[in-house]
């Protein structure tokens, strides 16, 4: 048993950007037009709401995803990533499809194929990719990865110019959904192009108009718990909640449960009675919404306690009544909680992923190697942390 915590750092532009510029010329030959970055996320509350036209409150992590560009006239797309070795990829950007080119290479080429169509002629690339948003642990590193590309291109191709990121963000989002295959909102692809440095976004996931939300607890941080679990259910029990939600609005009368927000959740359920898996589906989303509202209320009110009890409320309403957590992050909850958390929750889609922990910036320390502690203890592998501060959103590096 270690005592050592693994912390995953951010890394900044002027770290990342040289040895990118080098590789560059070592794989793909000569120097890029310009680097790119985008950004991860961590969303604060609001889960499984996006789908149902609710809310949501992510910022933007200083972990980011790089990749350095230049454009090609033959139409041709290659695209390498330095956290991919031996799996690059060339072709005809014309001939991109759902699921071909497959694995990590649709996120790039669906965005550029997204993209291509508007552009008014033949767009062709060069793409390496460095991602510093840890894979795979809900932080959104594949948003960060298309969003980055598609900024890139909107930069130097002319016919993209007019684009602006709502657009690239719903570019991206139809990288994701129909190229790469994988179930997404919306909520990613928006924080990581349009976030507000120092702020939360409040999206309205109706229409995906936002509101900047200030950052409120300076003597409060939120640490992030990669629980490192990825349980192979994820996917089908997505597509399982989603369509629960469906069958409840069509017993309920609406097209999306956002029209029943603010509606007497009690009656509501009374009217999905005999069916109480729709019931408790429901029962987190209504509350859930609510809870968004709420938590930007006491944010304004710099009131971390509040932002605590909120987060802890979620996580029981996403463990008991959507019933998507997990041993892994019940435990990071848990034990965040024992060790002086002002609140947890869990974050993303769930059975597995990230847990994130509201704590006194002079605690954060202590927290991390209890939870560490607690995984050890039960024979699970060490989780990985990292400190997640709202940041920027994707930007040119040069
Ligand atoms: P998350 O978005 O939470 O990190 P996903 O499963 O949605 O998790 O996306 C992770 C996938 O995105 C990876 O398996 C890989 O296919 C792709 N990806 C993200 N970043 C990179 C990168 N830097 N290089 C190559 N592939 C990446
Ligand atoms: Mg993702």
């Amino acid at each position: 048993m270690t005592d050592e915590v693994t912390w995953s750092p951010a890394a900044t532009d002027e770290d990342v950007e040289p040895g990118l510029r080098a590789a560059f010329a070592a794989e793909l030959g000569g120097a890029p037009d310009g680097v790119w970055a985008a950004p991860g996320r961590i969303n604060l509350i609001g889960e499984h709401t996006d789908y149902n036209g609710g809310w949501c409150l992510p910022f933007a992590l200083a972990h980011r995803t790089y990749c350095a560009v230049r454009t090609r006239a033959d139409g041709r797309l290659r695209v390498a990533s330095r956290q991919a070795p031996g799996q690059a990829w060339e072709g005809e950007v014309t001939q991109i499809r759902p699921g071909s080119p497959g694995g990590w290479v649709a996120y790039v080429a669906g965005a550029v194929a997204s993209l291509a169509g508007r552009a008014g002629g033949p767009v062709g690339a060069d793409i390496l990719v460095d991602g510093r948003v840890p894979l795979g642990a809900g932080l959104s590193s594949s948003a960060a990865l298309s969003c980055s590309g598609a900024l890139a291109l909107a930069d130097l191709v002319p016919g993209l110019a007019t684009l602006d990121r709502a657009e690239l963000a719903q570019a991206c989002v139809r990288a994701e959904n129909d190229y790469a295959g994988a179930a997404t909102g919306g909520m990613d692809q928006t924080v990581s192009l349009r976030a507000v440095d120092g702020h939360a976004l409040l999206i309205d996931c109706s229409d995906f108009s936002l509101t900047p939300v200030a950052w409120t607890l300076p003597d409060h941080e939120v640490l992030v718990i990669d629980t490192r679990a990825h349980h192979s259910l994820a996917d089908g029990q997505y597509a399982a909640r989603r369509d629960t939600c469906d069958r409840a609005c069509r017993t309920l009368g609406v097209e999306s449960l956002r029209e029943l927000h603010g509606a007497d959740v009690d009656g509501v359920l009374g009217r999905l009675e005999g069916d109480a898996e729709a019931q408790r589906r429901v029962r987190h989303v209504l509350t859930e919404n609510t809870r968004v509202h709420d938590l930007v209320a006491a944010l304004a009110a710099e009131d971390a306690d509040e932002v605590g009890r909120l987060m802890v409320a979620s996580h029981v309403s996403l463990r008991d009544d959507y019933e998507v957590s997990c041993r892994e992050l019940d435990l990071a909850v848990d034990a965040a909680q024992r060790a002086g958390a002002t609140g947890a929750r869990m974050t993303g889609g769930g059975f597995g992923g990230s847990a994130l922990a509201l704590v006194p910036r002079d605690g954060g320390e202590d927290v991390a190697l209890a939870v560490h502690a607690a995984f050890l203890a039960e024979g699970l592998e060490a989780p990985h942390l990292l400190r997640a501060t709202p940041s920027a959103p994707a930007h040119r590096v040069s």
